[in-house]
């Protein structure tokens, strides 16, 4: 039995400004994160594969409208939700993953079943949502992924004809004139193009020395239909090995996909022979911002290694360890 086991948890990077956060939002976020951590935790502790305690981490993070998954995805420039998900199981290299999904409640549990019940990696749209259902899943009305404060941050980001990363726009809609009150009083500046990221993720080391991975998410606010970003895509927004670690990223998504981030750092791994940490940091500090590439990544390797890079101002994440308090931070 692995005594390292370990699970770790994001909720998206961007420019998370304590300026633009109120205490009581801070301590939700925190709140928040740690039951999620906990949930894992207690996943781990009965034996549950990595597998498990990513799927229940994630499910859980798309329940929970803080985050830019599931219920509290953000909006398309057509007003509508398009999710995406991917989980990688490190033991035996199987994926699954949907993209581009409506009415599917979790899609972290539908990029499950595609990994666990078909032959293919990747689905998307209405073929991804007929897998869905025939899997037994459980189906929602797009209004169920609709909350307030996305919206706002739609409208704002539509006015401005922008697609903003989700921890970006919740900065902009504290900016914006209509919030100026509680807390530091912020400029309401244009959105920059570069800063925009939201979305959620789970790594883990399970006591039987196997490493999982699952990434989850709405995408970029007033992202335009169809469009689809890094997190379904494995090797770009998730991958697990147990060879060298499992990865979930968070980020500009397009920048994630043309650097193949999240296999970048296992590769780097088994190729250049470094560390789980030197390799994360290469891709997060080195290689992504070579393109202008904006975000972070969690990822954990067999031994129990842990990592949580970002080249943004802030990244929701945490970590537990089996028997220890979940840790969790959300800036620099
Ligand atoms: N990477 C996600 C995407 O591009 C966004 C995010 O991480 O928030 O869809």
């Amino acid at each position: 039995m692995n005594s390292n086991a370990v699970i770790a948890i994001h909720g998206g990077a961007g420019t998370i400004l304590r300026a633009s956060m109120s205490a009581g939002a801070e301590t939700e976020y925190h709140a928040a994160l740690h039951a999620v951590l906990s949930a894992g935790q207690r996943v781990l502790a009965d034996g549950g594969s990595a597998l498990d305690a990513v799927s229940e981490a994630v499910r859980l993070l798309e329940d929970c409208p803080l985050f830019n998954a599931g219920h509290g995805a953000v909006y398309t420039a057509a007003g509508t939700h398009e999710l995406d998900a991917a989980i990688m199981d490190g033991s035996t290299l199987e994926a699954g993953a949907i993209c581009c999904v409506k009415r599917v409640r979790n899609p972290v549990l539908a990029a499950r079943r595609v990994l666990e019940r078909s032959e293919h990696v990747l689905f998307t749209g209405e073929g991804a949502e007929a897998f869905a259902a025939a899997q037994g899943l459980e189906f929602v009305e797009p209004a169920y992924f609709d909350t307030e404060a996305r919206h706002r941050q739609w409208l704002l980001a539509r006015d401005q004809q922008r697609a903003v990363l989700d921890h970006d726009g919740a900065t902009l809609a504290a900016a914006s004139p209509a919030n100026q009150g509680d807390g530091e009083p912020t400029p309401h500046e244009p959105i920059d193009p570069n800063r925009k990221f939201g979305t959620v993720g789970a790594v883990a080391l399970d006591r039987h020395g196997h490493v999982a991975a699952a990434t989850s998410t709405g995408g970029v606010t007033n992202k335009q239909v169809g469009r689809v970003g890094d997190t379904p895509l494995i090797g770009a927004g998730c991958y697990a090995d147990d060879a060298t670690c499992a990865v979930s990223t968070t980020g500009s998504g397009e920048m994630f996909m043309r650097m193949v981030a999240a296999y970048d750092v296992a590769a780097q791994m088994a190729y250049r022979h470094v560390s789980l940490q030197e390799a994360a940091y290469d891709v997060v500090m080195n290689r992504l911002p070579k393109i202008d590439g904006r975000g972070g990544l969690i990822a954990v390797d067999a031994r129990g290694n842990v990592t949580l890079p970002f080249n943004t101002e802030g990244m929701y994440r945490g970590f537990a360890r089996l028997g220890e308090t979940p840790v969790t931070a959300i800036y620099r």
